[in-house]
This record gives structure tokens, C-alpha cells and sequence, in this order.
């Protein structure tokens, strides 16, 4: 069956032969027509087709352009840790096209009357296409009256603060508002759940950590197992679509396994660090690996596993969130969290996958990716209209990735501004060789070369 709709012989801006596409309908064994920056057809092997460029990819998978909703690229005023050119060229070398900012910069994203002025900042920076999540706190909770979906579609809560968050809606009252607000406009809310007040309890009652291995105690589980109770006795109240980022527990999962099942609108996301690293890890690491929420157990990392082998996680997400060696490396009650991993997160998954499930075919853990990490976050962030799918019609956002292809991680491999990574060290499966936004290659691997930063605001009305 031949799916092009065009004339035998036609030429097209770009054609993408001899890769296994992963597609809504599966993986197939066809050529990709790209014109004017979109899938034009996905053409049987055979056809006569020809194109002004053509990439011969045999032997790998093309994916959808991954879409990686949960980034902080720290633009403005932190830009010491990172900003868009260096960003976007980790996301790019990680098969990300498009990618989706955290407002906790300096200033924050807290009026939607500001999104336009954000994306002048990065326009004519970022390799990625992109857009914002809309942030708030006590004070400016009524601003998100003017919001419009052209702004954002998304609005991020922080229930607990840390050091690069100080905007925290700790009251009931203020996240009864929240998420009135939010039901009322059909805006979903992306939330960092963890309990304040568990915290400030916990600080109150006991030193702070002292060594590394501290992290975890005074950062504990019932943090996340509180907030997320909350979050969910909030959305049967209210009807409110909810997303929890970075869930790190069992129970955590248990919980809202059970409120998607009894039909609540609420999803989560998993992300590569929580999959990829235990308890242990933290130990040895120390700084590298501290994050909020903490790295939890390796019985914890296995309930995270289930939920995405299994599909029941909405989404993938880096939370790349870098910070200067030199900040690191501070006391370590000081020693700020967050980790890099835009350029990590699809491979150190996929690899994970390979590790837990060596004898399933590469197939269905590149479906699976696929679903988590473009067709899902696209949907889930009204993007779907461009992305997340390998469709004729859609940006032509496509990775050649070589799921048989080990390498080793080094620093000098890496693209953040940060300049380190906690993967260093690690064999991945397979490897990312090229990374094509809107037909144009924005990542080829083997020539270290990037494309043009000409990635643009996404907007939920624009074709
Ligand atoms: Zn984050």
C-alpha cells in the first residue's frame, strides 16, 4: 500500500530512506517525504520519489521530534547555568525539537501579559521550537484571569520551594483558588507536589543534612504522599486537569494509578533521573544527584519502571535543570537541586529498557518512548495540531536514532552550559544521529554539527 498522495517521480525539499518509522500505527519500513518543513508522505520502499536531499538512515528507527515539557533553561537571570544557545543544543543532540520552559527564572513567568516579551528573549536563540509554562504564587494568582491559550496552556504550581524556587502556593485556600481557576478555563495545572508543611516541620524539629546520604531524610516520601493526596482530593473537588511532575515513590504511583483508573482527570510524569538512579547512587554521587524530589529507593525506581513499561505514566521529562559545578560543590545544605539532562533523557531511558527487558524487541521500547516523550506531551499541551507524530501534515520533526549502537558518555560530549552530567560514565544502548526541525537537521552526529536557531513560540491556533 502506498500512502503518498503526490505524482510518481515527484520531487520533494527532503527524503528520509531505509529507516523503520515509529508511527501512530506502529513501526514501518517506509521513506519520509519532507516539504516545506512538513511530512508530506510516508512512502513504501519502492517508489520512485525523488528529493533535492536525501538522507540514506538504513539500519535505524526515525522517531517523532521528542518533546520534552519540562525544561529550565534559566533565561533571565541565571543564565550563568544555562541559557537557550547552549539548552537547545543539548535537547537537539538528544533527538528534543521541542521543549517547554519553567517560568521559575529571574524574574519569574508570573503575568501572562509577559510571555511575548519572554520569547523575545529567545528568539533567534534556540535550535528547538518552544513554549512557556505560565507560573504564579500568592500575589499574582489573579493575574491568570487574563491568561489565553495563546500565552500558555499550562500553569505550574510549586507546593514545596527550594533554592531556585521561592514561589511557593503553600495555603489551601491559595491552591482552592488554583484550581477553580484553572477548572474554569481548562487549564491544565503542572505541579511540583510536595508538602510544604511537612517540610517546615521536619526543618523545624531537626538539623539540616549534614552528608549527602541526608538528603532523602529531610526530604522524605510523605512530602510527595501528602501532596499528591491533596492534589487529588482537589481535582475530584474541582474537575481539574492536573499533571504531577517528577513523581519519585511507590506510593506516589499507587496513588495516582488509582485516581486515573476511577476516572479523575490527573496524569503524571517520570523522569530520566528518578528512572536511572537510586538511593545508592545519591551516596556515592553525592551533590551530583541531589534533587527535588530526592532520589528514593531501588524499590521506588521499580514502581516508577512498572508504570512506564506498562503505559500507565502520562510522560517523560529531563526537569533539566543544570547548576555550575562551582554551586554544586557548596556546603551540603547548600549545594543547590537540579541536574542537566535534556540531552540524556531519551537515550539513558532507553536504556534502562534494554537493561530491564534485554529479550523484547528494540521495537516496541522505541514505541514506547515514542508515545511518552512526543504523541502524549503533544496532546497533553495542545500541540498535537504540529507535533508529536510521524503523519503527513505535521512538522517534519524527526530523530534517526541507532538503537544498536553503544557508546560511552563523556563531558566532552555534552552541550548544557553546565558542562557536566551525572551520566558520565555510563554505556548507552543506542545513540541519537541526527535531529531534523521542521525539515531542516539541527543535530548531525557524526559531523558535530548544528543547524540554524531559528525555533519559534508554539501557539495553540497557528498552523
Ligand atoms: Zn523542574
Amino acid at each position: 500500500m502506498i500512502s503518498d498522495t503526490s505524482p510518481p517521480r515527484s520531487r520533494h525539499d527532503l527524503l528520509i530512506t531505509g529507516g523503520r518509522a515509529v508511527t501512530p500505527e506502529g513501526v514501518r519500513e517506509v521513506d519520509i517525504a519532507v516539504d516545506g518543513g512538513k511530512v508530506t508522505a510516508l512512502l513504501e520502499r519502492g517508489h520512485r520519489a525523488t528529493a533535492a536531499h536525501v538522507r540514506d538512515v538504513t539500519g535505524c528507527h526515525v522517531l517523532p521530534g521528542l518533546i520534552d515539557s519540562h525544561v529550565h533553561f534559566r533565561t533571565p537571570g541565571l543564565t550563568h547555568k544555562e541559557d537557550w544557545p547552549h539548552g537547545s543544543r543539548a535537547a537537539a543532540a538528544g533527538g528534543v525539537t521541542t521543549v517547554i520552559d519553567m517560568p521559575n527564572t529571574q524574574p519569574p513567568l508570573l503575568d501572562p501579559a509577559k510571555v511575548s516579551e519572554r520569547a523575545e528573549l529567545v528568539a533567534g536563540r534556540s535550535l528547538v521550537d518552544f513554549r512557556f509554562h505560565l507560573g504564579t504564587s500568592p500575589e499574582t494568582l489573579d493575574r491568570l484571569k487574563a491568561l489565553t491559550p495563546q500565552d500558555a496552556t499550562s500553569v505550574k504550581i510549586f507546593m514545596a520551594g527550594h533554592h531556585t524556587a521561592p514561589n511557593v502556593l503553600r495555603s489551601p485556600s491559595d491552591l482552592r483558588r488554583a484550581f477553580e481557576f484553572a477548572a474554569g478555563q481548562s487549564v491544565l495545572l503542572v505541579l511540583h507536589a510536595e508538602a510544604d508543611a511537612v517540610f517546615a516541620l521536619l526543618d523545624a524539629a531537626g538539623a539540616p543534612p549534614a552528608q549527602y546520604r541526608d538528603y532523602e531524610r529531610a526530604r522524605p516520601r510523605s512530602g510527595g504522599i501528602v501532596a499528591v493526596t491533596q492534589v487529588i482530593e482537589l481535582v475530584q473537588r474541582y474537575g481539574t486537569h492536573a499533571h504531577i511532575l517528577h513523581v519519585s515513590s511507590a506510593e506516589e504511583v499507587q496513588l495516582l494509578i488509582a485516581a486515573r483508573r476511577s476516572g479523575l482527570p490527573i496524569s503524571f510524569e517520570l523522569t530520566g533521573h528518578h528512572l536511572s538512579f537510586t538511593a545508592a547512587d545519591s551516596a556515592r554521587q553525592g551533590a551530583r544527584l541531589r534533587l527535588s524530589p530526592s532520589i528514593r529507593s531501588a524499590e521506588d525506581q521499580e514502581a516508577l519502571w512498572a508504570a512506564l513499561l506498562s503505559g500507565e505514566a502520562g510522560t517523560l521529562g529531563s526537569d533539566h535543570a543544570p547548576h555550575t559545578v562551582e554551586e554544586k560543590t557548596r556546603g551540603v545544605a547548600q549545594a543547590p537541586p537540579g541536574i542537566p539532562g535534556v540531552q540524556e533523557l531519551a537515550t539513558a531511558v532507553f536504556t534502562g529498557m534494554r537493561r530491564r527487558q534485554p529479550e523484547a524487541p528494540a521495537d516496541r521500547h522505541l514505541v514506547l518512548l515514542a508515545e511518552h516523550l512526543a504523541r502524549r506531551p503533544a496532546e497533553l499541551f495542545g500541540l498535537a495540531h504540529r507535533k508529536g507524530s510521524i503523519v503527513p501534515g505535521l512538522d517534519a520533526d524527526l530523530v534517526v536514532f541507532d538503537a544498536d549502537r553503544p557508546w560511552m558518555v563523556t563531558a566532552a560530549d555534552l552541550h548544557t552550559k553546565a558542562g557536566w552530567s551525572a551520566y558520565e560514565g555510563w554505556t548507552m544502548a543506542g545513540r541519537v544521529l541526527a535531529t531534523v526541525r521542521r525539515g531542516e537537521v539541527i543535530w548531525d552526529q557524526a559531523e558535530g554539527r548544528f543547524g540554524s536557531p531559528v525555533g519559534v513560540l508554539l501557539n495553540p491556533d497557528c498552523p
